[in-house]
């Protein structure tokens, strides 16, 4: 949904050189047909099997973008109570609702279970004791599945993998029998399902193919035990192409991969995507401040930085960065930095370019997910706005902020 018309790179039908000098820089734009049409493309080809399609809200939480997919029907996969918070301010179905995470506290639990959320997904014996204390006192039920650990090497950078048994996640899966078993004494929770989530762009599907197979046996083995397993739940981490031209797993493709296996155990399906549904929906817009040189060593100083967008500094992360309007010159190699008191902070390294001039804007691509989420006021930096397109049309779903709202809430 972003592309060059002539010499002008467009979002939709809009311009970004008319909306960055509207709005300003730095700025984020997201593409409304694409996360609708990434979405899409997971629920119309898990079809006719049931399924909940249920967005990773960390990848990105803004209101607006929730509420698009809530409208378009999708459930949530969320990791604290403010994400569930977020998801009910914009109209998302808590019924629709699955709660990851490590470290559920008894106050989120407690929101959780008055807001109705469909289910938890366990990672730890303490935690279920904890959900079944607070079903209990409440007078509820709670489903729930355990997070296995498949033990399955997502191949991914290491910070975004998680199902190594080296890992924080999830139960080691030979592991998870027994503490169904011994949850049997929980009155008030009900074990539903099984559920992974092995890590973050994952180029090569075939790890992911690897756990479901290894859930589906779990979840057979549950069902001869007299569990009334009902679902299964893979997780999130399909991973998106953040070079021009590098291949990544297409959705449709990635699930129909998978449809045979969940038709035959007649279970129904929760996947739980964030990056394949927003990442490549939405770009950085930034403006060239100056360009100078230190030696032999180009540099395109920008007015966004890492506590806009720290995937660069934080993973390595690769971002391409294109001009918003072509211009004829040849190429340069550039490090594009930010005004961040920081030798990390750079959004590009020697990286080949166009030949950009001081007030030039330039889109940081595939910046839709992982981006504002991870922003920080570093610096004293004012977080970035984001706008929303919608075919000709664009709105500002957050403003940027303020001065006052940098210090709110603080005293000398
Ligand atoms: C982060 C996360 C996701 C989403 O991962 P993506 O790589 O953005 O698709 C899904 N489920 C859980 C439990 C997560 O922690």
């Amino acid at each position: 949904m972003f592309s060059y018309s002539g010499n002008d790179l467009y979002c939709e039908q809009v311009p970004l050189a008319d909306l960055a000098a509207r709005v300003g820089t730095p700025a984020f734009v997201y593409s409304s047909q694409a996360i609708l049409c990434n979405y899409q493309a997971y629920d119309e080809s898990l079809g006719a099997l049931p399924h909940i399609v249920c967005y990773a809200v960390k990848a990105n939480s803004s209101l607006a973008v929730l509420g698009l997919l809530a409208r378009a029907g999708a459930g949530f996969d969320i990791v604290s109570g403010g994400e569930l918070f977020r998801v009910i301010q914009a109209g998302g179905d808590p019924a629709k609702v699955v709660y990851s995470g490590v470290g559920k506290m008894a106050d989120e639990v407690e929101y959780a279970l008055e807001s109705g959320i469909h289910s938890f997904n366990c990672e730890s014996e303490a935690e279920l004791e904890l959900i079944d204390a607070i079903a209990a006192r409440r007078g509820v039920k709670a489903s729930y599945s355990i997070r296995v650990n498949p033990d399955v090497d997502a191949s991914t950078h290491p910070y975004i993998s998680t199902g190594l048994s080296q890992h924080k996640f999830g139960i080691d899966i030979t592991e998870a029998p027994a503490v169904y078993e011994r949850a049997r004494q929980f009155r008030n929770v009900a074990a539903e399902g099984v559920s992974c989530h092995i890590g973050s762009q994952i180029l090569d599907p075939s790890p992911i193919l690897e756990s479901v197979d290894k859930l589906l046996e779990l979840a057979r083995a549950l069902r001869a035990e007299g569990f009334d397993i009902q679902r299964l739940d893979l997780g999130g981490g399909l991973g998106i192409a953040y070079h021009a031209g590098e291949e990544a797993p297409a959705i449709r493709g990635f699930i129909e991969s998978l449809q045979e296996r969940f038709r035959e155990s007649g279970l129904s399906v929760v996947i739980e995507p964030g990056r394949s549904i927003v990442g490549a929906a939405g770009v950085l817009l930034t403006r060239v401040l100056y360009r100078k040189r230190n030696g032999p060593k180009e540099f395109v100083v920008v007015d966004a930085a890492m506590n806009d967008l720290i995937r660069p500094s934080l993973y390595r992360a690769h971002h391409d960065i294109v001009p918003v309007r072509h211009n004829p010159l040849p190429k340069i190699t550039a490090d594009v930095v930010g005004p961040v008191c920081e030798s990390g902070d750079f959004l590009a390294r020697d990286r080949e370019m166009a030949n950009v001039m001081p007030g030039d804007f330039l889109a940081v691509r595939t910046a839709g997910a992982y981006g504002f989420v991870l922003s920080s006021n570093y610096n004293s930096r004012l977080r970035a706005p984001e706008v929303l397109v919608e075919g000709g049309a664009w709105r500002v779903i957050r403003k940027r902020e303020t001065y006052e709202e940098l210090i709110r809430g603080e005293t000398v």
